[in-house]
């Protein structure tokens, strides 16, 4: 008798995670590892959301389920932050709390997908989209981007990847891996596009306040009146090192909302109590330190940039949000390295740099380093990489 399903049988496991987790085994062995892997701050959390978790922590009633879409008063400082950021009004009927903004994308695929809808996807693109689209019983079809292009699609590339099946677009701005970040008027014909065909939007818009040219990333929901086929997904994760705490959320429209929740209070119940206190902290007590680790970031991403634009043969565009570079490297591919994968694997275990190959973005010949790391790990991390290059 077959174990496994058919339906996990093939579902890779999270290459991000899984490199993160090969450069933590080479450094608990003792192995000096730079670590450019990671999508996750390495700020702390700040300290009065930690004080307010720690209070939270003591109070009983806390120690009890919270409805399943979350506590009211989290929703509706999420339905405030969306005002304020993605600049929509919602109300916070239409807001989940998930585990996660990982978990947001999976419930947004499972409330708008039927077996056979067409989901178009902009390559590069984060690992885990098309796992959730594939669990859905959605199809994935990718849309090539280009890196002389910025890596944007274009409503003519949308144009030649729809079909009568296309349900959902996924657009991500600032995206991961590329840290593009989409003008208001480009998002705009893309939005307007997607309502004149009726496409469904799933906008990921963990990295909004990242961005390092303008204040804040535009919504494509804001900018294209008249729409309201989208799901907006974000969570606290990136803008407040919050990363284990687990707290994100979709918003949506109140039957697809209805639908999520419906689901998500049979396969998870409610996101811990403890840490939505946290994530109300987050959202309305004090921005100081947001501001303070964008500004961290930003310096990061010169050195960074600079650093890996002047390796020989290597292609790289100055990223406008969140906090990777993608560099092409495809021009030392060949007998020594066949693939980008292979040369990951020769950065961490001949150079002692963790760093994520283009395959796992759908984009091979492309490396994915992450600048949420301090200045000095940065400068030891691309000089070690120059080093192999030049063996
Ligand atoms: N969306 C994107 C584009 C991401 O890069 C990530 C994290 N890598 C997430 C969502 C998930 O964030 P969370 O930690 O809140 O699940």
């Amino acid at each position: 008798m077959k174990r496994v399903s058919e339906r996990l049988g093939h579902l890779p496991p999270s290459a991000t995670l899984g490199i993160a987790a090969k450069a933590r085994e080479m450094r608990a062995a003792g192995i000096d590892v730079v670590s450019f892997g990671a999508g996750e701050p390495d700020f702390p959390t700040p300290e009065h959301v930690v004080a307010e978790a720690a209070r939270a922590c003591f109070d009983p009633q806390n120690h009890k389920y919270t409805p399943a879409a979350g506590l009211p008063q989290l929703r509706k400082a999420i339905a405030e932050d969306v005002a304020r950021y993605s600049r929509v009004d919602v109300d916070w009927s239409e807001v989940m709390v998930t585990n996660g903004a990982k978990q947001a994308v999976f419930q947004a695929f499972a409330a708008l997908l039927d077996p056979g809808d067409e989901v178009l996807l902009p390559s590069p693109h984060w690992v885990t989209y098309p796992a959730g689209i594939d669990l859905a019983g959605g199809t994935t079809v990718s849309v090539p981007t280009e890196i002389g292009k910025g890596f944007k699609v274009t409503v003519d590339s949308l144009e030649r990847a729809r079909t009568d099946r296309t349900k959902l677009l996924v657009f991500v701005s600032p995206s991961n891996p590329t840290g593009a970040v989409y003008t208001a008027d480009e998002a705009r014909a893309i939005g307007e596009w997607a309502a004149a065909n009726e496409i469904w939007v799933l906008a990921d818009e963990i990295y909004q306040r990242l961005t390092y040219f303008t204040d804040v990333a535009p919504s494509i929901a804001a900018v294209t009146p008249r729409f309201e086929n989208w799901v907006l997904v974000n969570g606290v994760a990136k803008s407040y090192a919050m990363t284990g705490w687990r707290v994100g959320w979709m918003v949506g429209p109140a039957d697809v909302i209805e639908a999520a929740n419906s689901h998500q209070s049979h396969a998870t119940g409610n996101v811990a109590n403890v840490a939505q206190h946290a994530a109300l902290a987050a959202l309305t007590g004090p921005q100081e330190a947001v501001e303070e680790m964008r500004l961290a970031f930003d310096a990061r991403r010169k050195l960074m940039f600079g650093m890996v634009s002047a390796l020989p043969g290597v292609v790289c565009i100055e990223p406008e949000g969140a906090f990777y570079v993608f560099p092409d490297f495809s021009s030392h591919l060949g007998d020594r390295w066949a693939s980008t994968d292979e040369l990951a694997t020769a950065i961490l275990v001949e150079a002692g740099v963790a760093l994520v190959p283009g395959e796992s973005f759908g984009t091979p010949g492309f490396l994915r380093l992450s600048y949420a790391v301090g200045e000095e790990d940065i400068e030891r991390g691309v000089e070690r990489i120059g080093g192999l290059l030049a063996t």
